[in-house]
């Protein structure tokens, strides 16, 4: 895992607080907050406080696997409490699709706005595209787990 900060990472000055940007929750391992061009309902971030740069830095291990299902959980509560009603969508951008280079689950309450955007957020298979959190997941979750 790449570790520390990424000086000319905008979301790297999020995390220490160099931006106006208002955090949605904040803990030791990850912070959340709006996308500033929302495609849905609600359109939040969670990410990492350590730059990892995309999913192509994570790898199958506790390590890994763990910060995105605490990533992923912290993503389901904000949306349960501020869009109950809502189907909820959770994924990641693989790259090149991705956007800033310093991973990011993207949290939805559908529906998109405008309804064209959700072509942003398929999946392209193998060509790779957008993936559900749920399965990288399955791509992280260790073979031999401890618990
Ligand atoms: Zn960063
Ligand atoms: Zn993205």
């Amino acid at each position: 895992m790449a570790g520390g900060t990424n000086q000319a990472c905008i979301f790297c000055e999020i995390v220490h607080n160099q931006t106006s940007t208002r955090l949605l929750h904040t803990d030791e391992k990850v912070i959340a907050f709006q996308d500033i061009k929302p495609s849905a309902q609600r359109h939040y971030l969670v990410i990492p406080k350590e730059h990892i740069p995309t999913v192509k830095d994570l790898q199958r291990r506790d390590e890994d696997y763990s910060l995105v299902k605490h990533m992923l959980s912290v993503g389901q509560d904000l949306l349960h409490k501020d869009a109950p009603q809502s189907i909820h969508r959770f994924g990641f951008h693989q790259p090149p699709f991705n956007s800033v280079d310093h991973l990011h689950l993207h949290c939805f309450a559908l529906p998109f706005v405008p309804r064209w955007k959700s072509i942003k957020y398929k999946s392209l298979g193998p060509l790779g595209g957008f993936i559900e959190a749920e399965t990288l997941l399955e791509k992280l979750r260790p073979l031999l787990s401890k618990v």
